[in-house]
């Protein structure tokens, strides 16, 4: 079972080619749009995912993308 995370991943538009690599990994976070930039339907929320969103990180040609590790309060 995957653990609940915190991730919120961002797409700098001004540097991301719209490959597709991102979408193709993890379609329920990226999305490319009309406009040929990927876009980030929402935050990342478990470690299955978090792992999917930091390998697309290190694929992304253009380094586009981030992701942010958020620890929830204790
Ligand atoms: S892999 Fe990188 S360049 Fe390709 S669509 Fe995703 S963010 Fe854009």
């Amino acid at each position: 079972m995957s653990k609940a995370v915190h991730a919120p991943v961002s797409v700098d538009h001004n540097v991301c080619q719209g490959t597709g690599y991102c979408e193709h990994l993890l379609p329920q976070v990226f999305r490319v749009g009309a406009e040929g930039h990927a876009e980030v339907l929402r935050e990342v929320d478990t470690e299955e995912e978090l792992e999917l969103a930091r390998e697309a990180e290190d694929i992304c040609p253009t380094r586009a993308i981030r992701v942010e590790l958020a620890q929830r309060g204790s």
